[in-house]
């Protein structure tokens, strides 16, 4: 899954190399060129929803299931293990939505709401006993 995430989702570095006329710069913040590991992990916006959900982020380019199974031994042996996991993905998915979010209809989430809706998503899945 993890790995499909990383290849798959059409990153402005990715459309870039394949129609060179668009731009590879990361369009929330327009400072550093945006790779997958930028979009959900790096980009101010993306970070500080990981700083407020308390959860390690990733602070270099590294294949996303690799930060996968680090998150997994960081989270390892702590409390709440499950739920910790499930806002991770939530909150991934969600910094990606905000992303799409401000392309295609020009509105900016704030980490805070990106945070909130991750928690909500996470507390409405079925608890696996
Ligand atoms: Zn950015």
């Amino acid at each position: 899954m993890w790995k499909a995430l990383h290849e798959g989702l059409p990153v402005k570095v990715k459309l870039h190399s394949r129609i060179p006329s668009i731009s590879p710069i990361c369009p929330r913040c327009n400072e550093q060129e945006e790779t997958v590991v930028h979009c959900l992990w790096m980009c101010p916006d993306s970070k500080e929803a990981w700083r407020l959900a308390g959860l390690p982020s990733l602070t270099r380019e590294v294949e996303t299931w690799k930060w996968w199974l680090e998150f997994q031994n960081s989270i390892a042996g702590g409390s709440n293990t499950v739920e910790k996991q499930e806002l991770a993905v939530n909150l991934t998915w969600q910094n990606w939505k905000a992303r799409n979010e401000l392309i295609f209809e020009q509105r900016r989430k704030t980490p805070w709401i990106c945070l909130e809706e991750a928690r909500r998503t996470a507390s409405e899945r079925p608890r696996k006993c």
